[in-house]
């Protein structure tokens, strides 16, 4: 089968546009009647829900940022009453405290549809076996991954993070044909993988990866490592979780769900990006029960692309997330995304996957980036020369892409820590000084 819900993934333009505009009107009216913070923030702006006559009134409404639901921590923001809530988790926390969203059973019933869809898009079907390689705690990505494979009839595998050589034996024994992992920890899998040995052993077919950027490069290397194909995930707790976009198998962009999200790319000045430009991704939910959120600044950059796409979904699309706005770093008045350093390590040979990255302020209080890297054992000679040589390589290659210079330390392999969720990469030093 192709599509999961044909009938929405591929509803054409004006009728899709219909369907969100009535949405849209009875989010709004849901938020009004139901959440004081934004009963106050339209009656700030003068507004009501009726002033929305097509999808573009959204720019009339007022926007929703991290700080506004941690301001209304826990529960501030829920638009139903406690009973109806069957569920809650937790965003990650990468930027501060973490924020708690809540699920009544029909958003746990479209979630679980959600990402049915976005597994039969790369696919997948009941006849596959899936390992869930995530924490299954508060975190979306453990159970909103887990029903949606349910949901296809597909076996779930919930192995959880750790125990990686575990990991690889249970998809060995099972037969598992697809996994789902932050792309950090897939890197971790696939170094364990390949130290094994076992990769022919093996029956993946299908990778899924998100919670947090990654570069083509990675991508190239985890297909090359598993022999699959990996597809971006892309999500956010404030929105469901995971699988709100996705790639298909054209594997150029995402394809965020439009009868469930209207996505603006904004710039800084609040505008609608041209095709093709890059700016801020803003997203409304329009069928979410316990927790509707309206323009959420979700601080994540990414290009609007057309919509049109040669799988045949008529959704919104957009590029893969370029970076995060708070990941942004400055250094000495350039910025720099992780990412992008992400992307020239992962390619180079000679060193792992692996890598930290320090900011300092120098003597002459100016900035300083280093980047700690791993060497591979068959690169670790005791002469000076070739350690010499990969340093230059390193440096070389960071400097063309970042257009600064960067500071490369070599480690020996299995210093630097694997992460099995979110990696953290950055520590920022210069605020001690
Ligand atoms: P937190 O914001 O605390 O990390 P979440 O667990 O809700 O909490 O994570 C959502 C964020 O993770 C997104 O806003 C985005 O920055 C990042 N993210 C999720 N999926 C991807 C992806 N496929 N590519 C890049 N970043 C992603
Ligand atoms: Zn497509």
């Amino acid at each position: 089968m192709k599509y999961w819900q044909p009938k929405f993934e591929t509803m054409e333009h004006n009728e899709l546009r219909e369907l969100q505009l009535k949405r849209l009107k009875k989010t709004a009216a849901a938020v009004y009647d139901n959440v004081p913070f934004y009963r106050e923030k339209f009656d700030s702006l003068g507004i009501t829900p009726d002033d929305i006559k097509s999808v573009d009134d959204i720019k009339k409404l007022p926007t929703t940022r991290k700080t506004d639901l941690r301001d209304n921590y826990p529960f501030g923001l829920f638009a139903v009453p406690k009973k109806d809530i069957v569920r809650i988790h937790a965003s990650s926390g990468t930027s501060g405290k973490p924020t708690v969203v809540g699920y009544t059973a029909n958003d746990i019933n479209t979630w679980a549809d959600m990402m049915a869809r976005n597994f039969t898009m790369v696919g997948l079907d009941a006849n596959d076996t899936f390992q869930n390689a995530v924490n299954y705690g508060l975190f979306t990505g453990g159970m909103g991954f887990h029903y949606g494979i349910e949901r296809l009839g597909a076996m779930a595998v919930p192995s959880g993070t750790g125990n990686t050589v575990r990991q690889i034996e249970m998809m060995e024994d099972f037969g598992v044909t697809a996994i789902h992992c932050t792309p950090s920890y897939g890197l971790y899998l696939a170094e364990t993988v390949r130290e094994m040995g076992i990769v022919d052993k093996l029956s993946l077919r299908v990778g899924c990866f998100g919670a947090e950027p990654w570069s083509s490069s990675t991508r190239k290397e985890l297909e090359s490592a598993f022999n699959i194909k990996a597809y971006d995930s892309y999500g956010l707790s404030e929105m469901m979780g995971p699988g709100i976009g996705f790639e298909c198998q054209e594997q150029d962009g995402l394809h965020i769900w439009s009868d469930h999200y209207i996505v603006e790319i904004l710039d800084e000045n609040g505008e609608e990006v041209a095709e093709g430009e890059k700016g801020e991704i803003v997203l409304t939910s329009l069928t979410k029960e316990a927790l509707p959120v309206i323009r959420y600044r979700t601080g994540d950059i990414a290009r609007r692309l057309k919509s049109e796409c040669a799988c045949g979904r008529t959704t919104d699309r957009i590029s893969r997330i370029l970076g995060r706005a708070d990941d942004m770093l400055i250094v000495r008045g350039i910025n720099v995304f992780p990412s992008q350093i992400e992307n020239v390590i992962v390619r180079i040979e000679k060193i792992t996957d692996q890598f930290e990255i320090y900011l300092d302020r120098n003597k002459k209080k100016l900035d300083e980036i280093t980047v700690k890297v791993e060497l591979d054992e068959d690169a670790f000679t005791d002469d000076i020369q070739d350690l010499a040589k990969v340093r230059k390589v390193v440096e070389g290659e960071l400097k063309s892409v970042l257009n600064i210079r960067a500071n490369v330390e070599l480690v020996e392999k299995g210093t630097i820590p694997r992460s099995t969720g979110k990696a953290k990469r950055v520590f920022d030093r210069r605020e001690a000084i």
